[in-house]
């Protein structure tokens, strides 16, 4: 196809295709799908190699925020049944981080739920990443506390902070359908205000909003505009008890040509699949990894990831290699540039504030009749009994698991 030979000799040149090219990766056919899976995979293993990078969340406060966005469990208002606690002590976010970099993490994005962070919270967090590098050498820490006064991501810097996360999450012009309690300029804003402090900067979006090929268009140019070292790409996942909880829009296919089209836009840069990917990519997963160079190991901030061990199998299984703490994660030209003090600076492994949260643990290994999987049951009515495949866009409310261990429960984490 000569779309697909145009956008990868754009990639390896680092040029930006057009947003007609954008939009017609995102309108390719079932038919086309794994030659532009194989495209993009130019591009990933020109820059990146085969190598993943692994990082690992830790919710430092969960739930209780006065935010209204829509797409997140803990929401103002928000009827999930997600845990809730206030701030971990230094201590006890330093061994959930412990426990991440033991399972194979390189980076640990520190969350907290909250419009942004007061002076005192960038105290306590000042303190925790202060905790985390004393006991974890070598570790590269993202924090991601929402909205940044005025000097706020210097302070977060001098502590060691290496990058800082927030997400533009949708289209600014669709903006104002998901929050109403901030703006998406307020949203740049922190983005411009992490660059400017020297911390390597972290954006990405959520796909299946109900957002339109062109939105998602418009925020993946505006990302590359912003010029953050790392895109997380979250999809959605409708937690029960919030609006969006009727949003199952996704299928393992649309999610494949998503990350290809931000891997084309931003083809130097550390594209993450974040929240999502158990229960939006399910048996698919192995083949987003020839999109992006990045994960999250184990679980999410209020929802279950598939287990840590199965994160490391499926790399291992796909050809891929997990990245080490001697490997630079970003190209040279990138990284020579890059704000953070970490051996790559490359970015915030960190997912969203917000939506990093989703995941699900069921998804993994699910070998069940139900699964993806399996179709042939279905159509050969060899097995009378045998349940059908859903269909792929069909809601998997199944697969979405809230967090019940790990930071801030009394059970060991996910690693
Ligand atoms: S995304 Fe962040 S700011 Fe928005 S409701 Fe969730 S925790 Fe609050």
């Amino acid at each position: 196809m000569d779309l697909l030979n145009t956008l990868v000799d754009k990639g390896l040149r680092r040029e930006l295709p057009t947003r007609e090219e954008a939009l017609a990766v995102l309108a390719t056919s079932d038919d086309d799908l794994l030659d532009v899976v194989a495209a993009a995979g130019k591009v990933r293993r020109h820059w990146f190699g085969r190598r993943v990078k692994l990082n690992y969340l830790v919710n430092l406060k969960s739930g209780l925020c006065p935010e209204d966005c829509s797409y997140c469990s803990q929401r103002l208002g928000s009827q999930a049944g997600i845990l809730k606690y206030t701030w971990l002590k230094p201590d006890e976010a330093s061994e959930a981080a412990a426990a991440g970099l033991a399972g194979g993490a390189k980076r640990v994005c520190l969350v907290a739920s909250g419009r942004g962070p007061t002076d005192r919270d960038v105290d306590r967090v000042s303190e925790t990443i202060k905790t985390i590098k004393d006991q974890n050498e070598g570790v590269e820490v993202c924090a991601c506390l929402g909205l940044l006064s005025d000097g706020q991501a210097e302070r977060l810097r001098e502590a060691g902070a290496d990058a800082y996360n927030h997400n533009l999450n949708t289209s600014e012009s669709t903006y104002g359908e998901i929050t109403t309690t901030h703006t998406y300029a307020d949203r740049v804003d922190t983005v411009q205000k992490a660059h400017a402090a020297g911390l390597s900067a972290c954006s990405g979006l959520i796909a299946g909003m109900g957002e339109s090929d062109e939105d998602l268009v418009d925020v993946v140019y505006s990302l590359r505009e912003l010029d953050p070292d790392s895109v997380p790409v979250n999809f959605l996942i409708p937690f029960e008890g919030t609006p969006l909880a009727k949003e199952w829009n996704l299928t393992p296919q649309r999610c494949l040509r998503i990350l290809a089209m931000v891997r084309f836009v931003c083809p130097d840069v550390e594209v993450r699949i974040a929240g999502g990917r158990e229960v939006h990519l399910r048996t698919m997963q192995p083949l987003a990894l020839h999109l992006a160079n990045s994960i999250f190991l184990g679980d999410y901030l209020t929802s279950e990831g598939q287990a840590g061990k199965a994160d490391l199998e499926m790399i291992a299984d796909a050809g891929f290699e997990v990245e080490g703490t001697d490997q630079v994660t970003l190209p040279e030209h990138r990284a020579a540039t890059a704000g953070g003090g970490c051996g790559s600076h490359e970015s915030a492994g960190c997912g969203s504030h917000e939506s990093a949260g989703c995941g699900s643990h069921e998804s993994a290994g699910c070998g069940s009749h139900e699964s993806a999987g399996c179709g042939s049951h279905a159509e050969g009515g060899v097995c009378g009994t045998a349940a059908a495949a859903a269909p792929a866009n069909e809601p998997r409310t199944d697969l979405v698991a809230v967090r019940r261990r790990g930071a801030g429960t009394d059970l060991a984490p996910n690693a």
